[in-house]
């Protein structure tokens, strides 16, 4: 009898680690879909944004050895290792674009260059690469031998390593309003760093350190480092009124998302999830 009854408390015991262990994973994989793209109160966008050249997310979340060389190798801190509440996606790296987004100011995407299983990948981007420097051959009657394309493709491969797509949310965005947007940001403790498409600096710069003064607020739309094939400042045909359009040359960056002035972002990103070929569309 008292042999049956430790066998049962065994059994118990088995049964009640075995549910806390699956109660724990749950709760890891719940927790991750709040993980947000767009700064850690989001819930809007229940994904992680993966660093550029990334593969179909289910092959990259095994594919991925964890091993932080992304991490390390960003010049602006970018990339971040999800935690331990991330269910399987734990280790794993993610860009939270409203904290500090990537701005492609290292000019030559060294995550995927020193990627080492190569689930940061820019051979999706080849051929775009490669139809850029034809197209500028040709353009500029550039003979191939002797010709370094090294510049162009990997301007080319910035503007083809998408990550995500933009979208504005006219409910709160100053320009949509009518407002107009002076001062810092972000405020002066914010830490996030960008090239601004006006600075005279080639390094990433503190976002605090620049003050607007604009009459309607177009930061998403002038701070872009894609500029204006992935978004613009277009009259509404309603009302003739300007406001932030985003286009299809969107990488999904989340410059934008970072330098809007609004208490919530007025712009997030969302991962592309339609981007077969480079595998866009990571449910976590
Ligand atoms: S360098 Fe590649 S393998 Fe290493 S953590 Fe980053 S994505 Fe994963
Ligand atoms: S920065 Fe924000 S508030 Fe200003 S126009 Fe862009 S989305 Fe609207
Ligand atoms: S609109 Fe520009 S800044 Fe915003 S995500 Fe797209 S490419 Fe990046």
């Amino acid at each position: 009898m008292a042999k049956e009854s430790k066998e049962n408390s065994r059994r118990q015991f088995i049964k009640s680690g075995a549910v806390a262990i699956f109660g724990l994973a749950a709760l890891g994989g719940g927790v991750s879909y709040l993980r947000s793209v767009n700064g850690p109160d989001d819930t809007r966008t229940p994904y992680f944004l993966r660093p550029p050249g990334a593969i179909a997310e289910s092959d990259f979340i095994y594919g991925c050895i964890k091993c932080g060389l992304c991490v390390q190798i960003c010049p602006i801190d970018a990339i971040k290792l999800a935690g331990i509440d991330s269910g399987l996606s734990y280790g794993t790296p993610y860009i939270d674009v409203r904290t500090q987004p990537c701005d492609f100011s290292c000019d030559s995407l060294q995550c995927v260059e020193t990627c080492p299983t190569a689930v940061l990948d820019f051979k999706p981007y080849e051929i775009a690469g490669g139809n850029a420097i034809a197209a500028y051959q040709k353009e500029h009657d550039v003979a191939e031998v002797g010709f370094n394309p090294f510049p162009i493709q990997i301007k080319a491969m910035k503007e083809e390593v998408r990550m995500g797509r933009a979208h504005v949310n006219k409910n709160t965005c100053l320009a949509h309003q009518g407002k107009g947007f002076k001062g810092v940001s972000r405020g002066l403790d914010f830490e996030g760093v960008y090239r601004s498409p006006d600075s005279k600096f080639k390094k990433a710069t503190p976002l605090r350190d620049i003050e607007f003064d604009r009459e309607t607020c177009n930061l998403c739309v002038t701070e872009c480092p894609i500029g204006e094939t992935a978004i613009i400042f277009s009259p509404r045909r309603r009302d003739g009124k300007m406001r932030p359009k985003v286009l299809d040359a969107c990488t999904g960056c989340g410059v934008c998302v970072m330098v809007c002035p609004t208490e919530e972002p007025s712009i997030i990103v969302d991962p592309d999830l339609t981007h077969l070929s480079s595998g866009r569309g990571r449910h976590v």
